[in-house]
């Protein structure tokens, strides 16, 4: 069995543009966990206090299968690696796993890091040595192995044998410039591991050629049991493995069993969860996951492929959770419908026309650019209104915003809301530090009195999206809000030509969402 090793949270956030909260990591952990994904690594503690925080705050996550893995770097030249502060900090996370890297291009330690040789070697040595002996999980990452071994094998397979020597769990060899080929990969780790009988190695691929999975999968052919790789490809310039076509490759072509079949089924909501928590469109064309990767262009075509379907799909797409996923979507069917709506308690087993009417109406609405796939909550309102169960917790005539941005470049913005609610009229009127805070700020004032529950309800993140106007309406702005009340959170979506207005349609149902599922002690 492979071991798949996710480095999202770590190598995934090189990705230009990419930025991930403490939360927003927390969540995707455990969503990877749910996929099957043997270790997350969480971050490079050494370089960033984010991290940190981080791998304090995954110690309550409860995982089934996942181990967090804390990253860095060998021991500094000249310095023992009992005496190293990177190592220190790695050691500290107390995480049971621990990657670092060390260098294994001959040109890299004399010229980048002004090392000998020998020094070089001592370093990645007494490094792997000292975690060991601290009891953990150790991964040695040789940076730019393929290159290294393409200009001096013999110091880049010493490099890899020190660091087996030491007590490596794997060595992991990097094509850290991503542009090596598959043949060069395949014949590459063929020779190591003949060099190096016995010792567990590993594959991390760069996209740079367009290889990083071809790269990865014929790397575990030829003897690697271990891959290092990022949701959906994210990483810096071209990108990482995608660690999804490579989970689905490995069960589905290469029989290897590195998850389950049901947890095979989780890889396109998970996919879409992480790209979704990440803020980026989640793209449509992407290989097993994508919207489209098993949608058939009209006439002639569709029809064969719906009578013989093997003769047109490389795989069955609900194999992956694509088509039949649950997570509800433009594709979703009704049995996974019926599902997602038992999970937030709704009984919809019995009727089927209800079901129909609700398709449609998440049809339609995705057309306008929502999206349910971390807007649970919001689902939840919208399923309710369809089946006649909703009950709004208040209502609203009006609501305005004022920002004024004075001579001196202060900013200050000022709402007034007027609701209903148990039948008196309320007006309400906030400052904030923009105008979703103070909408937020002078509603729970308008409403705070007759639900005192609300004061536990927090907004912990808020993101927005300019859809473009490819689906032939105006460009629409998407907002996620996502809420806690200090037990569990939530998320909801909001959708508008003004912004203001998508943030506070989120809001709304964030506040619904909150009231009508009070924390337990409350
Ligand atoms: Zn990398």
């Amino acid at each position: 069995m492979v071991t798949l090793y996710d480095t999202t949270l770590r190598d995934g956030t090189q990705r230009e543009g990419m930025s991930l909260s403490v939360d927003d990591k927390l969540r995707i952990a455990a969503r990877l966990d749910d996929l099957g994904v043997h270790y997350i690594e969480g971050g490079f503690p050494g370089s960033n206090p984010k991290d940190i925080e981080f791998f304090e705050r995954a110690k309550s996550l409860s995982l089934a299968t996942a181990k967090i893995s804390a990253f860095g770097t060998t021991c500094r030249k000249g310095v023992a690696a009992s005496e190293d502060e990177g190592l220190r900090t790695l050691l500290d996370t107390g995480c049971e796993a621990l990657c670092i890297f060390g260098k294994s291009w001959d040109v890299h330690v004399t010229d980048a890091l002004h090392a000998t040789l020998d020094e070089n070697l001592r370093m990645v040595r007494d490094s792997v040595a000292h975690l060991k002996a601290g009891g953990r999980t150790v991964f040695f990452d040789a940076e730019h192995f393929f290159d290294g071994y393409a200009a001096n094998a013999g110091y880049a397979l010493s490099v890899c044998r020190a660091a087996a020597e030491a007590g490596a769990d794997a060595v992991v060899l990097c094509d850290t410039n991503g542009g090596t080929l598959p043949q060069a990969v395949a014949r590459v780790v063929r020779e190591v591991a003949g060099a190096l009988p016995g010792v567990t190695l590993g594959i991390h691929a760069h996209n740079d050629g367009a290889c990083a999975v071809a790269n990865s999968l014929v790397a575990i052919d030829a003897g690697c049991t271990h891959v290092q790789g990022t949701a959906n490809g994210y990483g810096e310039r071209a990108g990482n493995a995608d660690l999804m076509a490579i989970i689905a490759g490995l069960v589905l072509k290469m029989g290897d069993d590195c998850v389950s079949a049901d947890q095979l089924r989780l890889l396109t909501e998970v996919s879409h969860f992480i790209a979704e928590t990440a803020n980026i469109a989640p793209n449509p064309h992407q290989p097993y996951v994508g919207a489209s990767a098993f949608a058939h262009k009209g006439g002639v075509h569709a029809s064969a492929a719906a009578r013989l379907p093997e003769a047109y799909e490389h795989i069955d797409p609900a194999r992956v959770g694509n088509l039949a996923r649950v997570v509800v979507s433009e594709l979703a069917g009704r049995a996974s419908l019926t599902m997602k709506a038992a999970e937030l308690g709704i009984d919809l087993a019995g009727d089927q026309a209800t079901v129909a009417r609700v398709l449609d109406g998440i049809k339609d609405l995705e057309h306008k650019g929502y999206s349910f796939e971390t807007a649970d909550a919001s689902l939840e309102v919208m399923l309710k209104k369809e089946l006649g169960t909703y009950e709004p917790f208040f209502t609203l005539e009006s609501f305005r915003c004022l920002m004024e941005k004075r001579e001196d470049g202060k900013v200050t913005t000022e709402a007034t809301v007027k609701i209903h609610v148990g039948g008196k009229r309320f007006i309400a009127t906030a400052e904030g530090n923009g105008p979703v805070n103070a909408l937020d700020g002078a509603l729970r004032i308008a409403i705070g009195k007759f639900y005192p529950a609300l004061s536990a309800i927090e907004l912990s993140d808020f993101k927005v999206r300019v859809l473009d106007e490819s689906k032939g309406t105006g460009a629409v702005t998407r907002v996620l809000i996502e809420s806690e009340d200090g037990e569990k959170s939530w998320g909801t979506v909001g959708v508008s030509e003004n912004i203001i207005e998508a943030s506070w349609e989120a809001l709304v149902d964030s506040i619904e969402f909150g009231l009508s599922h009070p924390r337990a002690e409350s």
